[in-house]
């Protein structure tokens, strides 16, 4: 047993069950977790709660694999419940010969209808204990039942009995790292199952098992864990064992006011790849909902409390972060909010820096590769330029391609004045390709407007729409000025 590595340091987990891909919230929790390893320069863990094998798909762990990597949350030690069976199997066998778990031979059925008789009167399901007192011959006969018909018993803990080993406490209680002192009636949880009818170790065994084995220092997960933290915590009190430090932080609510879950279209991360979020900018988003991060300055001597919201850097996320005050009532998911990081965190990045990210997390090699091609070295000057205009990466990818793909403009475009066109084309001509500067297209304009009796207005509209095939977009001036004297007229008279 690895019962040392406590000591070496913090060690944190994140336990997704692979039943689902990846969800938004489950990111929250994954990147808390990652922040809080790299604020105490600790351990972080990948493990992979697989334990109902009806329902755990070796390509959703695949995907949440590689959701983490798109995230750039990296993790270090791997584990595998459905591989772990055999540290499972000696857990139990310890609280065994303690006699602090016994077989139960109730089935499904007779368990579904104690559960329905509970719902009818309004009370909670608590295990009636029926097996605990079994004589050794009632016990013999079922079991030989249960062999004949190739099926298991379950196997529960006595927590009578586990209470009465640690002294009869009245209460189990933890200090929650976000929620405080939390305490429960051990009465009111009732003998839970560790092993199924169907020989498979449950949520509750296997998880805090490995927590303990693993060396685990701090458990934080979503706060709909809490009601499962008594039991974790008694099956470690059975096993004379220390307790890892819990966090249960606050879940995330979407517009309606209920839980997100993974069956929600918002929680799909797909979504948020696809409308061009950066990896950062979510991580962001989720980290300052329903959480704070409190810088402290001094200014003339005296401290100064502000709150921050953007960061561009992990690192100094991890630094301010605090467990104990991912507690807010409000973390209602905002993709407007989300937008407004994006937007920022696109502006304060240098564009070398952004192709890179288009590159590896946006598969945008092809369209990047056709800029430079058009434009050599100068295309990191329009990265520049479009990261400035845009809000997220898929309106920036839809923008570059403007700038290369050439395109006729349709005559029949309800605007479409082919002697304004002409005579815009005619002017921009006499400027000198080493003279193609804002100031020289703005006479031209000028110039042109004079000369047809239009507007400045109608002749950048018109210019607009042979540039770029559209009525509205960034500074038109800019463009052209970006794709030069060249391609500005090529495109103006064609
Ligand atoms: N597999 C559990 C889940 O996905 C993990 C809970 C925990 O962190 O203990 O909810």
């Amino acid at each position: 047993m690895k019962e040392n590595l406590k000591a070496d340091g913090v060690k944190v987990r994140f336990a997704p069950s692979p039943t689902g891909n990846l969800h938004i919230g489950g990111v929250r929790t994954a990147f808390f977790n990652y922040i809080f390893a790299l604020k105490y320069g600790g351990e972080f863990i990948l493990r992979i709660d697989d334990t109902d094998r009806a329902r755990s798909k070796k390509e959703y762990e695949a995907e949440i694999i590689k959701d983490l990597n798109w995230f750039g949350i990296k993790y270090g030690g791997f584990y595998r419940q459905s591989e772990r069976t055999a540290v499972y199997e000696k857990y139990l066998g310890v609280l065994k010969e303690k006699d602090l778990i016994y077989e139960c031979f109730c089935t499904e059925e007779e368990i579904l209808i104690s559960k329905e008789i509970a719902v009818k009167s309004k009370k909670p399901y608590i295990y009636n204990g029926r097996c605990a007192n079994l004589t050794s011959s009632e016990k013999e006969k079922l079991s030989s039942q249960f062999k004949e018909r190739g099926m298991y018993p379950s196997i529960r803990l006595n927590i009578a009995k586990v209470l009465k080993a640690m002294g009869n406490f009245k209460a189990v209680e933890f200090e929650d790292a976000v929620h405080g002192l939390l305490s429960f009636n051990p009465k009111l949880i009732g003998d839970f199952i560790l092993k199924t009818e169907h020989n498979r170790f449950t949520y509750n065994f296997a998880s805090i098992i490995d927590d303990h084995d693993i060396g685990i220092t701090h458990v934080i997960r979503g706060e709909d864990h809490i009601s499962n933290t008594p039991k974790q915590i008694l099956i470690l009190n059975a096993l004379d064992k220390t307790p890892p430090v819990f966090a249960h932080i606050s879940l995330l609510y979407g517009k309606d006011g209920k839980i997100m879950s993974k069956r929600d279209d918002a929680a799909n991360i797909e979504y948020y790849k696809k409308e061009g979020y950066l990896p950062n900018a979510i991580l962001n988003y989720l980290a300052i909902t329903g959480n704070t991060f409190t810088v402290h300055e001094f200014e003339n001597g005296k401290e100064k409390i502000s709150e921050k919201e953007i960061f561009s850097d992990i690192l100094e996320m991890a630094e301010l972060f605090e467990i104990k005050k991912a507690r807010g009532s409000s973390a209602i998911f905002s993709e407007e909010k989300l937008r407004h990081i994006n937007e920022k965190l696109l502006q304060e990045m240098d564009a070398e820096k952004l192709i890179k990210i288009l590159t590896e997390k946006f598969q945008s090699e092809e369209v990047l590769e056709k800029l430079r091609d058009a434009y050599g070295e100068k295309y990191v000057e329009i990265i520049d330029f479009l990261k400035n205009e845009f809000k997220t990466v898929k309106e920036i990818l839809a923008e570059i391609k403007i700038f290369f793909e050439d395109f006729k403009t349709e005559k029949a475009e309800i605007k479409y004045d082919i002697k304004l066109k002409e005579t815009l084309l005619n002017n921009l001509q006499k400027i000198e390709s080493d003279k193609f500067d804002e100031n020289a297209i703005k006479n031209a304009v000028k110039e042109s407007a004079s000369e047809s009796g239009k507007t400045s207005k109608d002749c950048y509209e018109m210019l607009r729409l042979c540039i770029t095939g559209r009525y509205d977009g960034p500074s038109i001036l800019k463009i052209i000025k970006l794709m030069g004297r060249e391609r500005t007229l090529k495109r103006l008279s064609c």
